[in-house]
């Protein structure tokens, strides 16, 4: 077979159905206790082999420098495999950025898996995680995907069964949060509010969607600093959210509803008001190839 030429990747956004800060570690990072699920919002990568190291991502402001995660991602494969090449990276954003929806670990996350297909390198997911770990947190979450337990600083993954049938109404408010700034808070302000990971665990293995709402929330909320969270979580709610709250450290919110009209109805209101609204289902993937080509065989002339 001739060589594949390109690859196009879809990369989903994640929730963190819980999160709890249990401790910390004995490198001073969060120790976090985490359900965590991909949904049905994608980054789009198409990677193309070339002979030099390009990555674009039109239309978007994050800037494409080394502490770019895509950036990193490539260069990390190339370190790993050895392989002497380029590649060509046009990313095209869907995932909101500073959203706790890790866009930028999806990024990450899709050029691993784009690369590895591109250049038929056959890493198993434990190297790309390996690989993927070195560059952030949720980089193995991000390749995995589905539902998730995640421990440690994101590292520590044990796969669930899918987590109950549900919609999901994200909304990005207009102002995004820095992560190490919330956490920064967190360890002056603590938290009222920590999930019980471990039941809601079991409420995804009973296949039950109102104990998973039940056990659901987020420590990290009230020290977000992004002070519309109360305001979206009270407007999803009156539209019958099963529950509601900030993912990551925010500072995107969302809805968790039974019912596909309600959440219609509840994304139609909430647009009236906020620009970035996403209507979602559980996604079971992490990032995957879509499809890829190949040079055309060369015709036998006889
Ligand atoms: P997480 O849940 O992982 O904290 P997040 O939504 O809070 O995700 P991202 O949007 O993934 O965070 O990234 C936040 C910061 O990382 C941005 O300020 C941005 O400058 C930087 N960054 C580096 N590479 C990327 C990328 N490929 N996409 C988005 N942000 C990136």
């Amino acid at each position: 077979m001739t060589p594949k030429t390109s690859v196009t990747v879809l990369a989903p956004a994640k929730l963190n159905l819980s999160l709890d800060v249990v401790g910390t570690l004995p490198n001073g990072y969060h120790d976090l206790d985490m359900v965590m699920q991909t949904i049905t919002l994608y980054e789009r990568l198409n990677l193309h082999r070339s002979d030099k190291l390009t990555v674009r991502m039109p239309g978007s402001f994050v800037p494409v420098n080394e502490k770019n995660t895509a950036v990193k991602a490539a260069l990390a494969f190339f370190h790993y495999t050895g392989l002497l090449a380029g590649v060509d990276i046009v990313i095209r954003k869907h995932v909101p950025v500073r959203a706790g929806m890790a866009g930028g670990s999806a990024d990450a996350a899709g050029v691993l898996v784009g690369m590895n297909a591109l250049y038929d390198a056959h890493l198993s997911m434990s190297e790309l995680c390996a690989i993927g770990a070195g560059i952030g947190a949720d980089v193995p979450f991000a390749l995995m995907g589905g539902t998730c337990r995640v421990k440690g600083v994101g590292d520590l993954l044990k796969p669930l069964p899918p987590c109950p049938p549900c919609w999901f109404v994200v909304v990005m408010p207009s102002v995004g949060v820095s992560t190490p700034e919330a956490f920064q808070r967190y360890d002056t302000m603590g938290s009222p509010v920590h999930p019980n990971c471990e039941e809601q665990e079991q409420a995804i293995r009973a296949g039950n969607l109102a104990g998973v709402c039940a056990a659901a929330g987020n420590a990290l909320e009230h020290c977000s600093g992004a002070v519309e969270t109360p305001a979206i979580c009270d407007q999803l709610n009156a539209h019958g959210a099963l529950t509601s709250q900030m993912t990551g450290s925010g500072a995107a919110v969302f809805g968790v509803f039974a019912e596909e009209d309600k959440a219609k109805a509840a994304a139609e209101a909430l647009r009236q008001s906020f620009d970035k609204v996403y209507l979602a289902q559980p996604d079971r993937g992490g990032a995957r190839v879509l499809f890829s080509r190949r040079k055309p065989a060369p015709q036998n002339r006889g």
